[in-house]
């Protein structure tokens, strides 16, 4: 009975780590990507890769997840797309 249990444990394990694998590649490979200037989202919010609001730019914005001191950063709002770090858009709302 134990070896019934710890067998079923390992295969469980193995399919676990494996979808824990193949998803946190898709997850970078998302990541990764930049915003489109053409994607529907960034026309709608009318997002720039240069803020012309002084104080007010996608490194300092609520919805930029993570990524600090890059280039580029995920965007809550675009998916977890990258959006420039001097960039803005309409949604752009103070961290807490
Ligand atoms: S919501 Fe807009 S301003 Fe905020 S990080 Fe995303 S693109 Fe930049």
């Amino acid at each position: 009975m134990n070896n019934v249990n710890r067998r079923d444990f390992l295969k469980l394990s193995g399919s676990t780590l494996i979808g824990l694998t193949i998803g946190g590649v898709a997850l970078r490979a998302n990541a990764a990507e930049k915003v489109s200037m053409d994607d529907p989202t960034v026309i709608a919010l009318k997002y720039v890769h240069e803020s012309k609001i002084e104080g007010k730019n996608c490194a300092n914005c609520l919805y930029v997840n993570g990524g600090e001191g890059n280039d580029w950063r995920p965007c809550k709002l675009f998916g977890g797309k990258l959006v420039a770090a001097k960039g803005w858009c309409s949604a752009w709302q103070p961290m807490a």
